[in-house]
């Protein structure tokens, strides 16, 4: 019931003029979203560019962050009211990468997410452990303490409209992917969470990507699962053949 969600994040890779150049040849060549919903989380000065060279298109055009307060001033940030006075409805909060180098505490996703829903944006919810975590035995603890906190004060209406993006750190452009079936136990994990917090209902709804070195050669091994429900993809999102491929392999 759940409707596959790949998303590509880009992090700071990709120029402008790729960008654009990447949107109108990826256009032409993408299948309706039928049955895959799929998006391109670009760097923010290329995501007005890349919505107008979407226009009429499936494809949607999503940022890598968005700063928690309405307005003022926090020089170099943007804003959730910037994104949506140019269409941008969806961001990836609360990345490893952000968590690690920007301060993006679990106070702050917390924050961000809350942010995002409140002006219509979805959020993609990052969560995953560390190596040390997985390997010490508390990769459960560790995901479930950020989801409760990401998730704090927000009701189950609201909850629904949330992607969680599974990303075990360790395997972050690293090339070591999580096993499928190590994944899946913590999608399950995830599941079992929002189904205590939420009920089944909305548990059913949010879907929940995997992301780690996901590529076209191994996604369908992951969207074989049952709790998986897309993928949160980074390197093997930057090119059109790769990028194409993700989506037809869903
Ligand atoms: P990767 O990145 O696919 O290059 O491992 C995933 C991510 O950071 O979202």
């Amino acid at each position: 019931m759940r409707k596959p969600f790949i998303a590509g994040n880009w992090k700071m890779n990709v120029t402008d003029e790729e960008a654009l150049q990447f949107v109108t040849q990826v256009t032409e060549k993408l299948p309706s979203s039928d049955k895959v919903e799929y998006a391109l989380c670009a760097q923010a000065i290329s995501l007005k560019g890349m919505k107008e060279k979407a226009v009429g298109t499936d494809l949607q055009i999503g940022a890598q962050n968005l700063h928690e307060e309405e307005k003022g001033a926090f020089t170099g940030e943007i804003s959730a009211a910037a994104l949506t006075s140019i269409g941008v409805k969806l961001a990836i909060i609360g990345h490893s990468e952000r968590r690690e180098m920007f301060n993006d505490t679990d106070e702050r996703v917390n924050a961000k997410v809350k942010t995002a829903l409140n002006h219509g944006i979805t959020p993609i919810l990052c969560v995953g452990e560390l190596l040390e975590d997985r390997e010490s035995g508390s990769a459960d603890t560790v995901v479930k303490a950020q989801l409760e906190q990401a998730l704090a004060g927000i009701e189950s209406a609201r909850a629904a409209e949330v992607v969680v993006a599974y990303e075990p750190v360790w395997a972050i452009g690293t090339g070591k992917s999580s096993t499928p079936e190590d994944a899946e136990a913590m999608c399950k994990t995830i599941r079992e969470f929002l189904f205590d917090t939420y009920g089944p209902e909305t548990a059913n709804a949010i879907r929940i990507q995997y992301g780690g070195s996901v590529k076209p050669e191994n996604i369908a091994s992951y969207m074989a699962q049952d709790n998986i429900d897309g993928a949160l993809v980074g390197g093997a999102s930057i090119d059109v053949d790769s990028y194409l491929a993700l989506i037809e392999e869903t």
